[in-house]
């Protein structure tokens, strides 16, 4: 029966590739976002997601969302899973300063973070410029599954790249003081934001707290030199891409160790010539096993990593 399990996640997580030939079916269940924006530094507020995988019970809302006060309105960074999640979230910034939004910045392209665009069509839409260009040539078919995943929280959602590149280190945007890090690791491009004023660092999903990182486009070496990158910055507090506020820098350490944890296991079971589902029945240590989405997305990461990990690593026997 695990076995089973563990094949089903298996061929799900390889089989997103061919997910652009999905139809974009539409199930007729009446759903509503309830986002809560709480005050995590001045002027500074958090939208914190489900630490479950995507499921039609958490409509795909994820993802933390941040949402900064400036002077011309508030600065969004993610737009979420959908148009319906971008349309609360622009609901919640009119609430916190009457004025909506002042722009957006996309941390990375992944669909959970950038699908609410289409709502902010008329503003500008920040990213890094592979984020830009990565979000229009995938952006379709990560729609399509999400639409498979989803259902009806994605009626009416189409792909919207970002519109506006960053390409300087600083950003004022209505009187406030950002700093930009072109990061990569957890994809080809990401973003971490660091507000000057209350130093709060934003870090995408390049960091994760008591939720498991994802993996379908990292770069293993290049993710943690990033995160040395962040460490390295004068921040008072962290919001982790998934998971809860950070105030000690433990979403860095915790990515940090679980990455080391997940290829050192993958390298091992490569030299021992294991294949992927004996992989997954290994034991996960205690610090990761509790993780949300544990261990699916350890099954998950198994997928995606282990082919090319096989290859380079020469099995002890054959
Ligand atoms: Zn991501």
């Amino acid at each position: 029966m695990t076995h089973i399990t563990r094949r089903a996640v298996l061929g799900a997580a390889v089989g997103t590739a061919a997910s652009g030939l999905a139809p974009r079916t539409v199930f007729a269940n009446p759903t509503s976002y309830e986002l809560k924006p709480f005050s995590v530094a001045d002027g500074i507020w958090m939208i914190e997601g489900s630490r479950d995988y995507f499921s039609r019970e958490n409509g795909g809302a994820i993802v933390n969302c941040a949402l900064i006060d400036t002077d011309i309105g508030i600065l969004i960074v993610d737009s979420g899973p959908s148009k319906k999640y971008g349309e609360a979230l622009l609901d919640v910034a009119r609430g916190l300063n009457g004025r909506g939004a002042a722009g957006v910045m996309i941390t990375h392209h992944h669909p959970d973070h950038f699908l609410g665009n289409q709502v902010f069509a008329d503003n500008l839409i920040y990213a890094l410029p592979e984020t830009r260009a990565l979000a229009a040539s995938e952006g379709d078919g990560f729609a399509d599954n999400m639409y498979r995943l989803l259902g009806d929280w994605m009626r009416g959602t189409e792909p919207l790249p970002p519109n506006k590149d960053i390409t300087s280190s600083f950003l004022t945007i209505g009187g406030r003081k950002l700093k930009t890090l072109p990061l990569a690791g957890h994809t080809g491009a990401d973003l971490a934001i660091l507000d000057e004023k209350t130093g709060t660092l934003i870090a995408g999903d390049l960091a994760f707290l008591d939720r498991a990182p994802t993996t379908p486009h990292a770069d293993l070496a290049m993710w943690r030199d990033a995160l040395t990158d962040m460490s390295q910055q004068q921040s008072s507090s962290i919001i982790p891409g998934h998971g809860p506020i950070d105030r000690t820098g433990t979403s860095l350490t915790q990515t940090r160790a679980y990455l080391d944890w997940l290829e050192a296991t993958l390298k091992r079971s490569a030299g021992e010539g294991l294949d992927m589902v004996e992989i997954m029945d290994l034991p996960i240590p205690e610090e990761f096993s509790g993780m949300g989405s544990m261990p699916q997305e350890f099954y998950r990461s198994v997928a995606h990593l282990y082919p090319d990990i096989e290859r380079t690593v020469m099995p002890l026997s054959q």
